[in-house]
């Protein structure tokens, strides 16, 4: 049986697969970014500069110029990866502009976390081959670092400008070029030549290289071609058109309008398609923020009234527990909080809707091999726990582990997704390509179950990835779950749950635990954390393999619990 999207949506309309994705958002006749001149499509959360969208489509040729220029590239010669750029930078309203402009040159950009080490800055640099490096001041020594690991000489780095509260008062550096100093110089350039494109040219070549998260293993580069991007911008407008048809006026054009939290990290495929592309194609003003601190993002908030809010749980626990803080904030702007990337626990979303009754909770699936979102809840649809329904021009299938189709409700399964917003495959590793995609189908290694929702709608329900899924006596515990359930006593300010070995039962599930500030001794709290799972949940969940306690639970930007370090962790210990 194939699960599909939402009958009262819209079906996904034609995607172009001959132009790059910057003409799509660029093109009047195309994206919004162009065609309303009158918005702000990026503007800083910090100094509040803008760039109108007459702004962004200058920017975009000024780079292209610079970029053509300075690297002797030229639109129509060369592959795409011959004309890869990694860029390891915070959030910026030059970002995007500059994404474009490489995608104007027919080239690749490989964003790497602004978080990364040096050492995984060295690996995405190597492995994306990339010809340069764009960073940041705050970044820089890291960048240098990484650079320098993976051979890539110092003429080979150029700087990405950043607000100035970042930059401590100090000038950057001067003996690096600037991506403004490219663009300055590419306005008195020569126009350049328009890409000559055939048909499923942009389904064929590769906009960006993201890397996945690494959450069970080493980041993988993700070749996501410049029509996936299309196509996933398309496939959320359209989702949420038909659940505002009302609100649509009679050219078709206008889409509702929002002023929506560019904070999430652009490098990951979250914060660039939803966000940078979805939203700006949508006609949202993008409030970017460079990284994540309470005060300025409260201040954005409440100076740019943001309605919309796309955020990661780890986020959302934070807001809740920072509530003497929140509330010296007029935040009464908010209107929808997206939570997306990692399970959101009902609990959370629950104590997050009584402190902020007003706000709509959403929750979205998706991951960097779908180019962002497969599912996400419909406003007049909401089903606590629940993923959503599926993205028109999704199709969906479950699988057991023996590799039967799984046709029934309530029944988990491998969730296996197809979708013209299904990426390429991985660069460089032909191994995961063909166990992951086939025939346009990508198995998604999550373990999910489909449920009719209340208005007979068809809900995905996110269990958790097969590969953490512990097995108790045969029996399957999902840590999101105990985490989800962990996180509501007042003892726990974190944590994370693990499988350990045990002789019985196969395996235990083990909590790795945050401490409260007024959580009490270990041993107290230790006993108090088990009592809260034997009092609410099934014996096989209780925590058999023990409490322990860390200082902080190792976490992938986004949010997602890196558990592989925790296990690595526990079999050391068990080791010695
Ligand atoms: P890697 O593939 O390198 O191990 P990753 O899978 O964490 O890393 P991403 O592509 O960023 O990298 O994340 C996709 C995964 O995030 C999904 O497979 C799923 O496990 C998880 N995820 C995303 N959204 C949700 C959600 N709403 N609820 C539960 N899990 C989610
Ligand atoms: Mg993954």
């Amino acid at each position: 049986m194939v699960f599909l999207p939402d009958p009262r949506c819209a079906a996904l309309g034609h995607v172009p697969d001959d132009i790059p994705v910057s003409e799509f958002m660029l093109n009047e006749a195309y994206g919004r970014v162009a065609h309303d001149q009158s918005r702000d499509p990026y503007t800083c959360g910090l100094t509040g500069q803008t760039y109108s969208s007459r702004e962004v489509v200058a920017r975009v040729d000024h780079i292209a110029r610079g970029l053509a220029k300075e690297f002797g590239w030229a639109p129509n010669q060369g592959t795409e990866f011959d004309k890869t750029l990694a860029v390891f930078s915070v959030n910026t309203i030059d970002s995007l502009p500059f994404f474009w402009g490489v995608h104007r040159l027919g080239g690749v950009v490989s964003p790497a976390n602004a978080s990364y080490s040096a050492a995984e800055l060295k690996h995405q640099i190597l492995d994306s081959g990339a010809k340069a490096l764009f960073t940041c001041v705050p970044l820089l020594s890291i960048a240098l670092e990484g650079a320098a690991q993976a051979g890539l000489p110092k003429s080979k780095i150029y700087l990405i400008d950043v607000p100035q509260p970042l930059l401590g008062g100090a000038n950057p550096p001067s003996e690096y070029k600037s991506l403004s100093q490219l663009a300055e110089a590419g306005k008195t350039l020569p126009a350049l030549e328009p890409l000559q494109w055939g048909p499923g040219e942009g389904a064929r070549r590769t906009a960006f290289l993201c890397y996945s998260s690494g959450t069970s293993g080493l980041p993988k580069g993700v070749m996501i071609s410049h029509r996936n991007v299309i196509a996933n911008t398309l496939q959320i407008k359209t989702f949420e058109h038909s659940h505002r048809a009302s609100q649509q006026p009679a050219d078709g054009r206008s889409v509702y309008s929002e002023v929506s939290l560019g904070l999430l990290p652009q490098s990951h495929i979250y914060g660039l398609v939803v966000i940078c592309h979805a939203g700006a194609y949508r006609g949202d003003q993008v409030i970017v923020l460079p990284k994540f601190e309470l005060k300025s993002y409260l201040e954005s908030i409440q100076r740019f009234k943001i309605s919309v809010l796309f955020l990661v749980p780890p986020i959302i626990i934070n807001m809740l527990r920072s509530q003497n803080i929140c509330s010296k904030y007029n935040l009464s702007s908010m209107k929808t909080l997206f939570s997306g990337a990692a399970p959101l626990g009902m609990e959370t979303a629950a104590d997050f809707q009584k402190v902020y009754p007003n706000v709509l909770i959403r929750q979205g699936y998706g991951l960097t091999e779908t180019c962002t979102v497969v599912s996400s809840t419909h406003p007049g649809d909401i089903v606590l726990g629940s993923s959503g329904c599926l993205l028109p021009g999704f199709e969906a299938r479950l699988v057991s582990p023996e590799g039967q189709e799984i046709t029934a409700y309530d029944t988990p399964g491998e969730l296996v997704v197809r979708s013209p917003s299904v990426v390429l495959g991985y660069l460089n590793n032909d191994k995961a390509t063909k166990e992951t995609f086939e025939d346009g189908w990508m198995r998604t290694g999550d373990e999910a179950v489909f449920r009719k929702g209340p208005q007979g709608t068809e809900h995905v329900f996110i269990v958790d990835r097969i590969k953490e899924l512990i097995k108790v006596k045969g029996l399957q515990v999902a840590p999101a779950e105990l985490e989800a359930h962990l996180l509501t006593h007042p003892a726990v300010a974190d944590c994370a749950v693990i499988a350990v070995p045990d002789h019985a039962a196969g395996e235990v599930p083990k909590a790795i635990v945050v401490k409260s500030p007024s959580a009490g001794s270990d041993e107290a709290a230790a006993e108090a954390i088990k009592k809260h799972v034997q009092d609410h949940k099934a014996r096989h969940k209780w925590l058999k393999g023990g409490v322990r306690f860390i200082d902080v639970v190792p976490k992938s930007p986004s949010g997602k619990i890196l558990r592989r370090l925790l296990r690595d962790q526990e079999k050391e210990a068990r080791r010695k």
